[in-house]
Protein backbone atom coordinates (compact mmCIF):
# COMPACT_ATOMS: atom_id res chain seq x y z
CA UNK A 1 0.00 0.00 0.00
CA UNK A 2 1.17 3.21 -0.72
CA UNK A 3 1.51 5.64 1.93
CA UNK A 4 -0.11 9.12 1.40
CA UNK A 5 3.03 11.07 2.91
CA UNK A 6 5.04 9.51 -0.05
CA UNK A 7 2.73 10.40 -2.73
CA UNK A 8 4.03 13.20 -5.11
CA UNK A 9 1.29 16.42 -5.04
CA UNK A 10 -0.63 16.05 -8.28
CA UNK A 11 -1.24 18.26 -11.22
CA UNK A 12 -4.88 18.25 -10.81
CA UNK A 13 -4.63 19.38 -7.30
CA UNK A 14 -1.87 22.14 -7.82
CA UNK A 15 -0.43 23.25 -11.00
CA UNK A 16 3.08 22.11 -11.94
CA UNK A 17 3.98 25.74 -11.52
CA UNK A 18 2.97 26.04 -8.73
CA UNK A 19 4.78 25.15 -5.06
CA UNK A 20 8.54 24.72 -4.22
CA UNK A 21 10.11 22.08 -7.15
CA UNK A 22 10.74 19.19 -5.21
CA UNK A 23 11.98 16.00 -7.57
CA UNK A 24 8.83 14.63 -9.03
CA UNK A 25 7.21 16.96 -6.28
CA UNK A 26 7.89 14.03 -3.75
CA UNK A 27 8.39 15.04 -0.06
CA UNK A 28 11.36 16.76 1.19
CA UNK A 29 12.87 14.32 3.38
CA UNK A 30 16.69 15.27 3.80
CA UNK A 31 18.75 13.56 6.42
CA UNK A 32 17.89 14.19 9.99
CA UNK A 33 14.06 13.95 8.96
CA UNK A 34 11.58 11.44 11.13
CA UNK A 35 10.71 9.81 7.69
CA UNK A 36 14.63 9.46 6.60
CA UNK A 37 14.43 5.69 7.43
CA UNK A 38 11.27 5.00 5.88
CA UNK A 39 12.43 6.44 2.17
CA UNK A 40 13.42 3.70 -0.08
CA UNK A 41 14.82 5.45 -3.15
CA UNK A 42 16.43 8.51 -2.64
CA UNK A 43 15.88 11.74 -5.31
CA UNK A 44 19.68 13.24 -4.86
CA UNK A 45 20.68 16.73 -6.38
CA UNK A 46 24.72 17.03 -7.32
CA UNK A 47 25.56 20.68 -7.33
CA UNK A 48 28.92 20.01 -8.24
CA UNK A 49 30.96 19.95 -11.78
CA UNK A 50 34.72 21.17 -10.36
CA UNK A 51 35.26 17.98 -12.69
CA UNK A 52 34.44 19.59 -16.04
CA UNK A 53 37.28 19.88 -18.42
CA UNK A 54 35.21 22.28 -20.85
CA UNK A 55 32.03 23.84 -20.84
CA UNK A 56 30.82 24.32 -17.38
CA UNK A 57 27.76 24.84 -15.75
CA UNK A 58 26.25 21.43 -14.14
CA UNK A 59 26.37 22.39 -11.01
CA UNK A 60 23.21 24.37 -11.77
CA UNK A 61 21.83 20.94 -13.03
CA UNK A 62 19.53 19.64 -9.85
CA UNK A 63 17.77 23.10 -9.32
CA UNK A 64 16.75 23.16 -13.34
CA UNK A 65 15.91 19.56 -13.13
CA UNK A 66 13.87 19.72 -9.97
CA UNK A 67 11.74 22.19 -11.75
CA UNK A 68 11.35 20.45 -14.91
CA UNK A 69 10.48 17.37 -13.10
CA UNK A 70 7.17 19.09 -12.15
CA UNK A 71 6.30 17.77 -15.52
CA UNK A 72 6.45 14.13 -14.24
CA UNK A 73 3.18 12.49 -13.61
CA UNK A 74 2.50 9.15 -11.49
CA UNK A 75 1.96 6.44 -14.33
CA UNK A 76 4.58 5.35 -16.87
CA UNK A 77 3.01 4.91 -20.49
CA UNK A 78 3.77 2.08 -21.62
CA UNK A 79 4.59 -0.33 -18.82
CA UNK A 80 1.90 1.10 -16.65
CA UNK A 81 4.29 1.43 -13.68
CA UNK A 82 3.62 3.49 -10.64
CA UNK A 83 6.93 3.64 -9.20
CA UNK A 84 5.64 5.85 -5.87
CA UNK A 85 3.32 3.35 -5.19
CA UNK A 86 5.89 0.56 -5.64
CA UNK A 87 8.83 2.03 -3.48
CA UNK A 88 8.53 4.93 -0.46
CA UNK A 89 10.41 8.07 -2.90
CA UNK A 90 11.32 11.48 -1.57
CA UNK A 91 13.77 14.24 -2.44
CA UNK A 92 16.48 13.91 0.19
CA UNK A 93 18.02 16.94 -0.95
CA UNK A 94 21.43 17.83 -2.22
CA UNK A 95 24.59 16.83 -0.99
CA UNK A 96 26.78 20.15 -0.22
CA UNK A 97 29.56 20.06 -2.32
CA UNK A 98 32.99 22.49 -1.82
CA UNK A 99 33.52 24.42 -4.82
CA UNK A 100 36.55 25.32 -4.03
CA UNK A 101 38.05 21.61 -3.35
CA UNK A 102 37.90 18.55 -5.24
CA UNK A 103 39.29 16.17 -2.66
CA UNK A 104 36.94 17.96 0.04
CA UNK A 105 34.19 17.57 -2.19
CA UNK A 106 34.89 14.22 -3.01
CA UNK A 107 34.82 13.11 0.62
CA UNK A 108 31.50 15.20 1.20
CA UNK A 109 29.83 13.90 -1.13
CA UNK A 110 30.92 10.12 -0.43
CA UNK A 111 29.93 10.36 3.47
CA UNK A 112 26.38 11.96 2.16
CA UNK A 113 26.28 8.44 0.29
CA UNK A 114 27.39 6.71 2.65
CA UNK A 115 24.62 7.52 5.18
CA UNK A 116 22.30 6.78 2.34
CA UNK A 117 23.42 3.23 2.25
CA UNK A 118 23.75 2.99 5.80
CA UNK A 119 20.20 4.22 5.82
CA UNK A 120 18.87 1.48 3.21
CA UNK A 121 18.12 4.06 0.79
CA UNK A 122 19.19 3.51 -2.79
CA UNK A 123 19.88 6.87 -4.63
CA UNK A 124 18.99 8.38 -7.87
CA UNK A 125 21.11 11.32 -8.64
CA UNK A 126 20.70 14.43 -10.84
CA UNK A 127 24.17 15.82 -11.44
CA UNK A 128 26.56 17.61 -11.39
CA UNK A 129 29.14 16.30 -13.76
CA UNK A 130 30.39 13.04 -14.35
CA UNK A 131 33.41 13.30 -11.70
CA UNK A 132 30.04 12.86 -9.26
CA UNK A 133 29.64 9.34 -9.82
CA UNK A 134 32.50 8.64 -8.51
CA UNK A 135 32.20 9.32 -5.15
CA UNK A 136 28.49 8.46 -5.10
CA UNK A 137 29.94 4.61 -5.74
CA UNK A 138 32.63 4.98 -3.02
CA UNK A 139 29.44 5.37 -0.76
CA UNK A 140 27.62 3.23 -2.00
CA UNK A 141 29.19 -0.41 -3.19
CA UNK A 142 29.83 -2.32 -0.54
CA UNK A 143 31.20 -4.90 -3.61
CA UNK A 144 32.42 -4.72 -6.54
CA UNK A 145 29.41 -3.56 -8.64
CA UNK A 146 27.98 -4.03 -12.03
CA UNK A 147 27.76 -1.07 -14.61
CA UNK A 148 25.12 -0.26 -17.76
CA UNK A 149 27.10 3.46 -18.52
CA UNK A 150 25.22 5.62 -21.11
CA UNK A 151 27.59 8.19 -22.53
CA UNK A 152 29.43 9.48 -25.49
CA UNK A 153 32.54 9.11 -23.68
CA UNK A 154 34.42 6.21 -21.89
CA UNK A 155 35.71 8.64 -19.24
CA UNK A 156 37.92 5.84 -18.50
CA UNK A 157 41.36 8.26 -19.10
CA UNK A 158 44.19 8.24 -16.62
CA UNK A 159 44.44 11.77 -15.80
CA UNK A 160 44.41 15.23 -17.56
CA UNK A 161 46.42 18.05 -17.65
CA UNK A 162 49.57 16.56 -16.43
CA UNK A 163 48.63 14.51 -13.82
CA UNK A 164 45.35 15.79 -13.01
CA UNK A 165 43.72 12.16 -11.55
CA UNK A 166 39.76 13.43 -10.63
CA UNK A 167 38.06 14.70 -14.07
CA UNK A 168 34.73 14.31 -15.25
CA UNK A 169 37.05 12.10 -18.16
CA UNK A 170 38.55 9.57 -15.25
CA UNK A 171 36.04 8.22 -12.73
CA UNK A 172 35.26 4.89 -13.84
CA UNK A 173 38.80 4.71 -14.09
CA UNK A 174 39.19 5.72 -10.58
CA UNK A 175 36.28 3.33 -9.80
CA UNK A 176 37.94 0.39 -11.15
CA UNK A 177 41.59 0.82 -10.08
CA UNK A 178 39.35 1.50 -6.02
CA UNK A 179 37.85 -1.94 -6.76
CA UNK A 180 34.25 -0.13 -6.58
CA UNK A 181 33.52 -1.59 -10.45
CA UNK A 182 33.89 -5.19 -11.70
CA UNK A 183 35.43 -4.30 -14.96
CA UNK A 184 34.09 -7.55 -16.32
CA UNK A 185 30.34 -6.49 -15.68
CA UNK A 186 31.07 -3.06 -17.14
CA UNK A 187 29.39 -1.86 -20.59
CA UNK A 188 29.26 1.72 -22.48
CA UNK A 189 27.09 2.51 -24.78
CA UNK A 190 27.05 5.48 -27.06
CA UNK A 191 30.85 5.98 -27.49
CA UNK A 192 31.91 8.12 -29.91
CA UNK A 193 33.03 11.37 -30.76
CA UNK A 194 36.68 12.45 -32.20
CA UNK A 195 39.30 11.09 -29.81
CA UNK A 196 42.46 12.22 -28.09
CA UNK A 197 44.42 8.83 -28.52
CA UNK A 198 43.63 4.98 -27.25
CA UNK A 199 44.17 5.27 -23.93
CA UNK A 200 40.98 5.04 -22.51
CA UNK A 201 39.97 2.32 -25.42
CA UNK A 202 42.93 0.59 -24.71
CA UNK A 203 42.34 0.40 -20.66
CA UNK A 204 39.13 -0.89 -21.18
CA UNK A 205 40.60 -3.72 -23.59
CA UNK A 206 42.66 -4.59 -20.75
CA UNK A 207 40.24 -5.11 -18.08
CA UNK A 208 37.57 -5.97 -19.58
CA UNK A 209 35.26 -3.24 -20.20
CA UNK A 210 32.86 -4.15 -23.34
CA UNK A 211 32.48 -0.39 -25.14
CA UNK A 212 29.51 -0.43 -27.73
CA UNK A 213 29.79 2.20 -29.97
CA UNK A 214 27.78 4.36 -31.31
CA UNK A 215 28.08 2.49 -34.97
CA UNK A 216 27.56 -0.61 -33.28
CA UNK A 217 24.45 0.90 -31.51
CA UNK A 218 22.91 1.69 -34.75
CA UNK A 219 24.11 -1.31 -36.44
CA UNK A 220 22.46 -3.74 -33.87
CA UNK A 221 19.43 -1.53 -32.84
CA UNK A 222 18.27 -1.11 -29.14
CA UNK A 223 16.54 -4.08 -28.13
CA UNK A 224 19.86 -6.41 -29.35
CA UNK A 225 22.23 -3.83 -28.00
CA UNK A 226 20.09 -3.58 -24.72
CA UNK A 227 19.93 -7.87 -24.18
CA UNK A 228 23.72 -7.89 -24.46
CA UNK A 229 24.47 -5.33 -21.68
CA UNK A 230 22.16 -7.68 -19.61
CA UNK A 231 24.02 -10.44 -20.20
CA UNK A 232 26.91 -9.14 -19.35
CA UNK A 233 26.05 -7.78 -16.24
CA UNK A 234 23.49 -10.97 -15.43
CA UNK A 235 22.25 -11.02 -11.48
CA UNK A 236 25.06 -8.91 -10.74
CA UNK A 237 24.45 -5.87 -8.46
CA UNK A 238 24.71 -2.93 -10.80
CA UNK A 239 24.73 0.91 -10.90
CA UNK A 240 23.52 2.96 -13.81
CA UNK A 241 24.87 5.83 -14.81
CA UNK A 242 23.55 7.91 -17.29
CA UNK A 243 25.74 10.91 -19.09
CA UNK A 244 22.77 13.18 -20.90
CA UNK A 245 25.62 13.40 -23.86
CA UNK A 246 25.10 9.69 -25.04
CA UNK A 247 21.65 11.83 -26.71
CA UNK A 248 22.65 13.77 -29.69
CA UNK A 249 22.94 17.54 -28.80
CA UNK A 250 19.84 18.17 -31.45
CA UNK A 251 17.90 17.31 -28.70
CA UNK A 252 20.19 17.77 -25.66
CA UNK A 253 22.37 20.69 -26.51
CA UNK A 254 22.25 21.94 -22.71
CA UNK A 255 25.54 19.78 -22.23
CA UNK A 256 29.39 20.68 -21.62
CA UNK A 257 30.48 17.85 -24.38
CA UNK A 258 27.98 17.63 -27.02
CA UNK A 259 28.85 14.96 -29.64
CA UNK A 260 26.99 14.47 -32.65
CA UNK A 261 25.15 11.59 -34.54
CA UNK A 262 23.50 9.73 -31.38
CA UNK A 263 20.72 8.47 -30.34
CA UNK A 264 16.99 10.47 -30.43
CA UNK A 265 15.30 11.46 -27.53
CA UNK A 266 12.89 8.37 -27.73
CA UNK A 267 16.14 5.97 -28.68
CA UNK A 268 16.98 8.06 -25.15
CA UNK A 269 13.94 6.91 -23.37
CA UNK A 270 13.81 3.30 -24.96
CA UNK A 271 17.17 1.73 -23.97
CA UNK A 272 16.05 2.51 -20.25
CA UNK A 273 12.97 0.18 -21.11
CA UNK A 274 15.29 -2.67 -20.98
CA UNK A 275 16.49 -2.20 -17.23
CA UNK A 276 13.76 -3.81 -15.56
CA UNK A 277 14.62 -6.90 -13.59
CA UNK A 278 18.63 -5.91 -12.62
CA UNK A 279 19.70 -5.85 -9.58
CA UNK A 280 20.18 -1.62 -9.28
CA UNK A 281 21.66 -0.55 -6.73
CA UNK A 282 21.71 3.30 -7.72
CA UNK A 283 21.50 5.53 -11.08
CA UNK A 284 22.83 8.51 -12.32
CA UNK A 285 21.84 11.05 -14.54
CA UNK A 286 24.64 14.07 -15.52
CA UNK A 287 26.45 16.22 -17.37
CA UNK A 288 22.75 18.83 -17.62
CA UNK A 289 23.65 21.88 -18.47
CA UNK A 290 21.32 25.10 -17.68
CA UNK A 291 23.43 27.75 -19.34
CA UNK A 292 23.70 25.59 -22.63
CA UNK A 293 20.09 24.77 -22.13
CA UNK A 294 18.42 27.67 -23.39
CA UNK A 295 14.70 26.44 -24.15
CA UNK A 296 15.19 23.98 -20.70
CA UNK A 297 14.71 20.66 -23.13
CA UNK A 298 17.40 19.14 -22.29
CA UNK A 299 16.26 19.64 -18.68
CA UNK A 300 12.58 17.94 -19.48
CA UNK A 301 14.69 15.03 -21.33
CA UNK A 302 16.83 14.72 -18.59
CA UNK A 303 13.99 14.34 -15.63
CA UNK A 304 12.34 12.13 -18.02
CA UNK A 305 15.19 9.72 -17.87
CA UNK A 306 15.53 9.82 -14.27
CA UNK A 307 11.63 8.58 -14.92
CA UNK A 308 12.81 5.87 -16.70
CA UNK A 309 15.67 5.11 -14.75
CA UNK A 310 13.10 5.25 -11.49
CA UNK A 311 10.61 2.95 -13.09
CA UNK A 312 13.73 0.17 -13.74
CA UNK A 313 14.76 1.05 -10.20
CA UNK A 314 11.31 -0.42 -8.54
CA UNK A 315 10.97 -3.50 -10.88
CA UNK A 316 11.85 -6.72 -8.55
CA UNK A 317 14.95 -8.05 -9.32
CA UNK A 318 15.12 -10.78 -11.04
MN1 LIG B 1 30.43 11.15 -18.99
MN1 LIG C 1 30.01 12.32 -21.94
Amino acid sequence: MSDPFFTPVSGFDLPRFAGVPTFMRLPYVPPGHERFGDVQIGLVGAPWDSGTTNRPGPRHGPRQLRDASTMIRAEHPVSHVRPFEIARCADVGDVGPNPASIPDSLDRMSAFYTGLREAGIRPLTAGGDHLCSLPILRGIADQPLGMIHFDSHTDLFHSYFGGEMYTHGTPFRRAIEEGLLDPTKVVQIGIRGTMYDREDRDFADSVGVRIITIEEFFDRGVADVMAEARQIVGTHPIYVSYDIDFVDPTFAPGTGTPEVGGPNSFQALEVCRHLGGLDIRGADLVEVSPPFDASGGTAFLGVSVMFELLCAMVAPAS
